[in-house]
């Protein structure tokens, strides 16, 4: 076999906190999972969009960061030994005698009796800048999300972007980064106007420094390691800013690509499911999480968790034919390793 070519019990789509949770469910019933996401690391939209977020509704959990019920999702899944594909969307799905083959654009291809799509609001990209040669840089020096703060402590940090993000990580990274630059184009920023004000109060103590009217015209550097950035106003007038990384914050596009086109019924822009199994109009493909509509859905993540654990019980005739399932707790059946 390629080393490209896999082969498991059920391929999942999407590893936000419902596909991360439909690892653990499908582990306890003895299936396998291969997970493909578009972005480079788990979480979907609690690890893109906010996870220093704390979240008030997760059973068990009065208050927890949004990151952290991520890394908490992982360890819950890590016993069933999933196999992640990250960094690249999911593009195509073939029928098989058996059941599905799906690939993804850097061509790994994973062979599933059963699709489970957990794919959100579609896959996550960055909104690019239009800087020319900017992909050279990217995840070496420029970076559209940051995974760990750390990476960044002592770095000279450009920040280009006006929303939450930019000022949330600008005032973030001021506490261990070398310097932080903020570009952006107008004075006002998109963001709650109490981290504006506190944006605002670095700026004057020296410890952030506002690079306003300012737009990114130009990186310099040799092999992805960046050495300055050049940034322009509306009239032409250039400044270089010396910098060892970039962040360039102008939001996340979602996109549902491929998946429209995979003979699905969908309901407003979401994949019509019985609720029961989260079971979609073609047999052997299952939707949870946000992506999966039904009438009095609640898009929330304990709302997937529940229909994770739905579609696995549905699947589990699939993948394991004329096998009686016991419904069993997992305080009588336990996990490998407990
Ligand atoms: C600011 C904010 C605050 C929120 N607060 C709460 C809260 O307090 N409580 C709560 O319950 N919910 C909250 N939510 C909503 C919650 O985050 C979502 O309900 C949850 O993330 C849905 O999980 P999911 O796994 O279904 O999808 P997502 O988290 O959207 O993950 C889907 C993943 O699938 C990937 N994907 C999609 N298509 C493809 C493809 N073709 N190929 C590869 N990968 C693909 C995407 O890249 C993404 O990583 C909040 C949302 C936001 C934006």
């Amino acid at each position: 076999m390629q080393d490209n070519a896999h082969t498991t019990d059920v391929a999942i789509i999407g590893a936000g906190p419902v596909g991360l949770f439909a690892v653990f469910e499908c582990g306890m019933l003895d299936m396998k999972c291969h997970v493909f996401d578009a972005l480079d690391m788990a979480g979907g939209q609690c690890a893109a969009l906010y996870p220093e977020k704390p979240i008030y509704d997760i059973p068990g959990y009065p208050r927890i960061d949004a990151a952290l019920l991520v890394d908490r999702l992982a360890e819950q899944a890590e016993p069933f030994a999933p196999t992640y594909h990250f960094g690249h969307s999911v593009t195509g799905l073939e029928r098989t005698a058996d059941g599905f083959v799906v690939n993804n654009a850097a061509g790994e291809r994973v062979a599933a009796r059963a699709v489970v799509i957990a794919a959100g609001g579609g896959a996550f990209g960055p909104n690019r800048p239009p800087i020319p040669g900017i992909e050279a840089f990217e995840g070496k020096s420029v970076f559209y999300l940051v995974r760990r703060r750390e990476d960044f402590r002592g770095k000279r940090v450009v920040i280009a972007g006006g929303g939450d993000s930019a000022v949330d990580w600008a005032l973030s990274l001021a506490e261990l980064a070398a310097h932080v630059m903020v570009v952006h184009r107008r004075p006002k920023f998109r963001a709650a106007p109490q981290s504006q004000a506190q944006l605002e109060a670095l700026a004057k103590e020296g410890r952030v420094e506002l690079v306003i009217p300012f737009q990114l015209a130009a990186l310099e550097g040799t092999d992805g390691k960046l050495g300055a950035v050049v940034v322009a106003d509306l009239a032409g007038n250039e400044r270089r800013l010396e910098a060892d990384c970039l962040l360039p914050f102008f939001g996340l596009a979602t996109e549902l690509g491929p998946l429209a086109q995979w003979d699905l019924t969908f309901d407003d822009n979401r994949i019509a499911v019985d609720p029961a199994s989260c079971a979609t109009s073609r047999p052997g493909i299952f939707a949870i999480g946000d992506i999966a509509a039904y009438p009095g859905k609640l898009k929330l993540i304990l709302t997937g968790f529940a229909e994770a654990a739905a579609a696995a019980h549905a699947i589990h005739p699939l993948v394991h034919p004329g096998e009686a399932l016991h419904f069993e707790y997992s305080t009588t059946k336990g996990v490998p390793g407990s």
